[in-house]
């Protein structure tokens, strides 16, 4: 049976207090599938606004826990989502800007 993908994105991260603001509203935003991302950080690197980062210790109580996509600074490149699925896990979903907004009600700016 296919998992229906909405049910796939289910956290979002905190955001930390000073934000960088984007030029152009992305088409796309990734959000990490916590259930299946390893937390290996493969696709930290492959993020050219540096903006996946792990989780909070306390929100897993794991020694390794998955990373988590500020999704205010993702500028919806895919990289990280290809280079997860191509070295790794397949751990990323790249979703439609207005489907991210009508699922988590929040404005992208
Ligand atoms: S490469 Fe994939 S599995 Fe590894 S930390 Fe990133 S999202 Fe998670
Ligand atoms: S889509 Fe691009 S900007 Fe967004 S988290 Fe992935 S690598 Fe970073």
């Amino acid at each position: 049976m296919q998992v229906k993908s909405s049910n796939r994105y289910r956290t979002l991260p905190k955001l930390n207090d000073v934000v960088r603001k984007k030029k152009v509203k992305p088409k796309l935003i990734a959000v990490i599938d916590e259930d299946n991302c390893t937390g290996c950080q493969v696709c930290v690197p492959f993020c050219p606004v540096d903006c996946i980062e792990p989780n909070p210790i306390d929100k897993y109580s794991i020694p390794i826990p998955p990373v988590q996509v500020r999704w205010n600074e993702c500028i919806g490149c895919e990289a990280c989502a290809k280079a997860c699925t191509d070295l790794t896990w397949d751990a990323i979903r790249m979703i439609k800007t207005p489907e991210f907004e009508d699922h988590y009600k929040i404005l992208i700016d």
